[in-house]
């Protein structure tokens, strides 16, 4: 029996709302949507889509994934990310990657080529070498931007950070707050979907938090946390990874529609148990289950998505919080 095909994505939770790069990030959310969607149409699998559609934004340059990935504290980049095939539970996923430039692509080498599920650091760039993937280009004027901004702020503040590197330590809630206040647009990139045959499937791709500590991993590479797909829920997260990684969000929206098969009352389930166990403004997500019907949930002030309705695409970056 064919199913109904669906695919939702998200750019990241977080201030959307003040973001300088909005309209761009909404087109670019919207283009990739599309090439999913198209992807299901012509009968390709739930991977396919995903993994397409995550390295179209990751080739954007406008979101933090792959080419437009933010900078870390020292000014370099290390890339996260993850995919899961809800239909026979394979992993891929690839941690602090710094000279590739779709770690998607090769988060799905790791699952389909290899025998581990996360592959990291050097070895991942490696691998991304042999399979022939393109390198990670320098960064965009705007990403400089943005990290210039993030060190300004630093310096104003404690000219005498950059001193000594215990100094990163010894002022970590200070620089904690720098952080989270540059952190206006956690434009982090997931896409779930499923296909005509009913297969599930998730992936995520991230530069991970802006200034965050050189070789900082987050939840994108993290099974359960910032990814999962089973024959039941497909999930990709967004927010501070290590706030997702406690609540282990993806895995626990899909114990949650195990009880009450139901997506959007396991949605709601999930985000009210992270408010109560890690507090609000700390993440969101997209889910879509085995009948192709598509959820989100946050508890930022936006997050950026771009789903169907209609048979048209839609991105906002304002999503109605409940919805059914
Ligand atoms: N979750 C990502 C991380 O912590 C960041 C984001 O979603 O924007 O690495």
């Amino acid at each position: 029996m064919l199913m109904r095909p669906n695919i939702i994505l998200h750019g990241g939770a977080g201030r959307w709302t003040r973001a300088k790069h909005v309209d761009k990030a909404q087109e670019v959310v919207a283009k990739c949507t599309e090439k999913g969607m198209s992807i299901l149409r012509n009968n390709g699998s739930a991977v396919d889509a995903v993994v397409e559609a995550v390295k179209c934004t990751e080739d954007s340059g406008y979101l933090n994934a792959g080419v437009g990935s933010v900078l870390d504290f020292m000014g370099g980049r290390s890339l996260d990310a993850g995919v899961m095939d809800g239909s026979t539970g394979r992993i891929g996923a690839v941690a602090a990657v710094t000279a590739t430039r779709n770690p998607v692509v090769l988060a799905r080498i790791v699952m389909e080529k290899t025998d581990h599920h996360l592959i990291g650091g050097r070895g991942a760039d490696l691998l991304a070498f042999l399979n022939g993937l393109p390198p990670l280009p320098p960064p965009p004027p705007h990403v400089w931007e943005r990290y210039q901004e993030a060190v300004k702020k630093l310096l104003e503040g404690k000219p005498e950070i950059y001193k000594k590197i215990t100094d990163f330590l010894e002022n970590y809630d200070f620089i904690r707050k720098i952080i989270e206040e540059a952190l206006d647009t956690g434009d982090t990139v997931g896409a779930v979907a499923v296909d005509s045959m009913g297969r599930l499937a998730a992936a995520v791709s991230t530069g991970g938090v802006i200034m965050k500590f050189p070789g900082r991993i987050g939840d994108s590479p993290i099974p359960g946390a910032g990814f999962y797909a089973s024959e039941y829920t497909a999930c990709s997260a967004t927010g501070i990874g290590e706030k997702i990684i406690e609540c282990m969000v993806c895995k626990q929206l899909d114990t949650y529609y195990r009880e009450t098969r139901d997506i959007v009352a396991a949605a709601e389930k999930t985000i009210e148990y992270v408010d109560k166990l890690v507090g609000e403004n700390t993440m969101g997500f997209i889910a879509v289950d085995k009948n192709g019907e598509v959820v989100w949930a946050y508890n930022t002030e936006a997050m950026l998505i771009g789903y169907y309705e209609d048979g048209e695409v839609r991105t906002t970056i304002k999503p109605p919080r409940n919805k059914r």
